[in-house]
């Protein structure tokens, strides 16, 4: 099951799905699948997509909130390609990701 909350910088930051409806309501154009709000961290995404493009849709809206978070100013082509690229990356090395995980925290 996927967890509802991410924590970025130590800021509990809610991801949740969202109709096409709501996405125009909050302010959206009609073609948007994700949004990352950094006023009220939040990350929200389309409820019709496949879970696939959910979780890349859910990484790069986790790329903007780290943008957000710590104002290094990324453009939206710098966030699509860091998105993409360290997705790809996870995604096809996950022995090599779960590793560097297991180490986090460990005493050196
Ligand atoms: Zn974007």
């Amino acid at each position: 099951m996927r967890p509802t909350v991410v924590f970025i910088a130590g800021v509990a930051w809610p991801v949740t799905s969202i109709t096409r409806n709501e996405m125009i309501v909050e302010g959206n154009t009609p073609t948007s699948i994700g949004y990352s709000n950094g006023h009220n961290n939040t990350i929200r995404y389309l409820d019709a997509l496949s879970p696939d493009r959910a979780a890349s849709v859910i990484f790069h809206e986790i790329i903007h909130s780290v943008e957000s978070e710590y104002g290094v100013g990324l453009d939206e082509k710098q966030v699509t390609a860091l998105a993409s690229g360290l997705f790809e990356c996870m995604r096809n090395n996950k022995e090599f990701f779960r590793w560097l995980m297991e180490e986090t925290g460990r005493a050196s």
